[in-house]
C-alpha cells in the first residue's frame, strides 16, 4: 500500500536536506524497526526518559540529557526551567514569571525566527549589540537582577561575543547560558568545545545530522538543569498517592500539575528512535559524509556538459556537509521560476532556496535516495529548457 498516492499528496525528492517543512529526513531500517518495538508496549514514560537519557548523555559527552520534541521544544523546556527552576509554584503559573528575573539576553546577530520559542514560555527578549559586532559591556550592562539567560548560537558571522566570552561574563553575574545548536551537532566535536567554553544547556535537534525522528531533539548540559525540564514537561496526571519512586533512578515522585512543556509531549517511538540512530551515528560517524556522495556525484556528472549552468562544490558549514551549488544564471532564467517548475513537475524537486537571490540554487545530499542524482540531473535539464 502507498499511502501517499492513495492521500493524492506527491511524494518529493528532497534536495533541501533536514527540512521541516518536506517531513525531515528519512529513516533507516534499524531506527524504523526500534519505533516499532517501541510503540508495540507501555512502559513509565518518566522512566524511559530517565534510561534513554542517561545513555544518550554519555554518548554525547555531556553531564546529562532529555529527549525533547526537537530542538525547538529543547529551547522552550530550557527556557522554562531559567524561568522557573524546580519550584511548584512557579512552574505552575508561567508562561506568567513569578519572580524579577525574566529576560532572555540575544546578541543582535543571533535572532532567528526559533526565538519564538523562548517566548511562547514567558521570556522577554532583550537584544544586544549590532548586526556586525557586539562589545563585552553591552553584554554586561545587561546582566542585571532581570536576566534569566544568555542565548547563544553557534556560526553566526561578525565580531560578535564568542561562547567562552558569553559564558565567563554570564556566569560571573549568575546568568546561564543555553546554545542552540539545533543544527550545529553533529560533529559531536563542536558539542564538546560548546560544553567545555562553559555552556549550562545545549539544543539539538534529532533529525538532522544525527538521522533520528524528526520529531525528536536533546537539551543536555548541566544536570540539576536538564533534571528540572522532566517537571516542566511531564504529563502529571498521576496521583501523589500511588505515583511510586522511579525504578530506574529511584527519583522522588512528589510532581507538581502539566507544566508549559505538556503540549510538546515526546513520544516512546520517538525516544527509541533516537537513541537507536545515535547509537548508530555513533558507531560510524563516517556514514555522515559518505551519505548522498553517489547521488551528487550523478547530478555532477548529468549537469557537466550542460552550459545553462555551472556546478560548484560548496560545504553547508552548519549542517558539516558537502554540497552542490548550481549556477543558473546563464540560461535566462530566474532561480525562483527553476525552483517552481521544479516542484509542479514529475518528478517533483525541492532544493535549497538560501542562495536563490543571487542565482544560485543548491543541492543537500541528507535527504537523496539511491537514484535520486539522475532523476534530478534529468529534470534539472528539462526545466532549464523552459
Ligand atoms: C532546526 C532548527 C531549530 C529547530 O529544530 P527542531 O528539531 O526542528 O525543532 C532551532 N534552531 C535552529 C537554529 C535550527 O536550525
Amino acid at each position: 500500500m502507498d499511502i501517499y498516492a492513495e492521500l493524492g499528496v506527491r511524494t518529493i525528492i528532497n534536495a533541501v536536506g533536514p527540512a521541516t517543512r518536506l517531513g525531515g529526513l528519512s529513516l533507516s531500517d534499524e531506527v524504523i524497526e526500534a519505533m516499532r518495538a517501541a510503540g508495540a508496549r507501555n512502559v513509565r514514560m518518566d522512566e524511559l526518559e530517565e534510561a534513554a537519557g542517561a545513555e544518550i548523555a554519555a554518548l554525547l559527552g555531556a553531564p546529562a540529557a532529555y529527549v525533547t520534541s526537537g530542538a525547538a521544544a529543547a529551547l522552550s523546556l530550557a527556557t522554562a526551567v531559567c524561568l522557573a527552576g524546580d519550584r511548584p509554584a512557579a512552574i505552575d503559573v508561567l508562561p506568567e514569571v513569578a519572580g524579577p528575573r525574566r529576560r532572555a539576553v540575544i546578541q543582535r546577530a543571533h535572532r532567528d525566527p526559533y526565538d519564538h520559542a523562548l517566548t511562547a514560555v514567558g521570556a522577554e527578549l532583550v537584544e544586544i549589540g549590532y548586526p556586525g559586532s557586539t562589545r563585552p559591556d553591552e553584554l554586561v550592562r545587561e546582566l542585571d537582577g532581570r536576566a534569566a539567560l544568555v542565548l547563544w548560537r553557534p556560526g553566526r558571522g561578525g565580531d560578535h561575543l564568542g561562547i567562552a566570552e558569553v559564558c565567563e561574563l554570564a556566569h560571573a553575574a549568575g546568568v546561564p547560558v543555553l546554545v542552540d545548536a539545533a543544527m550545529d551537532v553533529p560533529p559531536l566535536q563542536r558539542l564538546r568545545d560548546i560544553l567545555d567554553a562553559g555552556a549550562d544547556l545545549v539544543a539539538i535537534s534529532a533529525g538532522k545530522g544525527f538521522r533520528g525522528p524528526h520529531t525528536a531533539g536533546i537539551l543536555c548540559g548541566q544536570a540539576d538543569l536538564v533534571g528540572a525540564v522532566a517537571l516542566h514537561h511531564q504529563d502529571m496526571d498521576i496521583r501523589p498517592r500511588t505515583w511510586q519512586r522511579s525504578e530506574v533512578t529511584g527519583a522522588d515522585p512528589v510532581r507538581g500539575r502539566h507544566g508549559i512543556g505538556r503540549g510538546m509531549k515526546v513520544g516512546r517511538e520517538q525516544i527509541v528512535g533516537l537513541l537507536v540512530a545515535l547509537r548508530a551515528f555513533v558507531r560510524d560517524p563516517g556514514a555522515h559524509h559518505r551519505h548522498g556522495a553517489q547521488e551528487l556525484a550523478d547530478i555532477r556528472a548529468g549537469l557537466h556538459d550542460d552550459p545553462r549552468c555551472t556546478v560548484r562544490d560548496g560545504y553547508e558549514h552548519h549542517l558539516d556537509v558537502p554540497v552542490l551549488e548550481i549556477d543558473v544564471t546563464a540560461s535566462g532564467r530566474s532561480a525562483d521560476e527553476v525552483i517552481r517548475d521544479l516542484d509542479r513537475g514529475t518528478p517533483r524537486i525541492h532544493l535549497g532556496e538560501d542562495r536563490a537571490w543571487q542565482g544560485v540554487l543548491t543541492v543537500n545530499p541528507q535527504g537523496l535516495q539511491p537514484g535520486d542524482g539522475a532523476a534530478f540531473a534529468k529534470r534539472f535539464a528539462e526545466v532549464l529548457g523552459g
